[in-house]
């Protein structure tokens, strides 16, 4: 009698497919502020976002697009806006919290890599780069070869905001 044949069962599967999440953000400048982008800091900019939080766009932008990717809603849902706890807050944290949302709905789900372009007119932001790359991709948990970041300015359009939008993709593994 020839034996059974042993259906292949892959050891990890692609059980819920890819998801793609969306985001973006943007704030009016304003002097007196720092100015944070990706939980880094630009010493050399005269002026920061007008924000409750540190105003971080790239972070907020980041943040929206994770939450979206499952239909978590946006961080406006989760972080309301003029709460005394989020006054000035680490964006960094937000990020965070929206990472842990997402590992809570789907507990296999994957980051794969992520996008972001950030418009501003001044300081130029070249210089920082590689720094908010390395920034981002650690929040991220990505290497930095899958974090894509995009600077441009918005040729005068509008030089009293700074401006993010960011995309992810996740997969989610059983
Ligand atoms: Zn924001």
């Amino acid at each position: 009698m020839a034996a059974m044949a042993v259906r292949e069962v892959p050891a990890r599967s692609l059980v819920g497919g890819s998801r793609v999440g969306y985001g973006e953000d943007a704030h009016r400048l304003a002097a007196g502020r720092a100015l944070w982008l990706g939980g880094h800091s630009i010493p050399e900019a005269p002026r920061g976002a007008a924000a409750h939080s540190d105003g971080d766009a790239l972070l907020h932008a980041l943040s929206d697009a994770v939450l979206s990717a499952f239909a978590l809603g946006d961080i406006g849902v989760h972080f309301p806006p003029g709460q005394p706890e989020t006054a000035d807050m680490d964006s960094r944290l937000i990020l965070k919290r929206c990472l842990e949302l997402v590992a809570e709905r789907a507990p296999g789900a994957r980051l794969v890599n992520a996008a972001a372009v950030v418009t501003l007119d001044a300081p130029k932001l070249g210089p920082h780069r590689d720094a908010i790359v390395a920034s981002c991709a650690e929040f991220l948990g990505l290497a930095p070869g899958r974090f894509g970041l995009t600077f441009k300015t918005s040729e005068g359009l509008a030089p009293d905001h700074v401006q993010a939008r960011a995309t992810v993709l996740f997969e989610v593994w059983r």
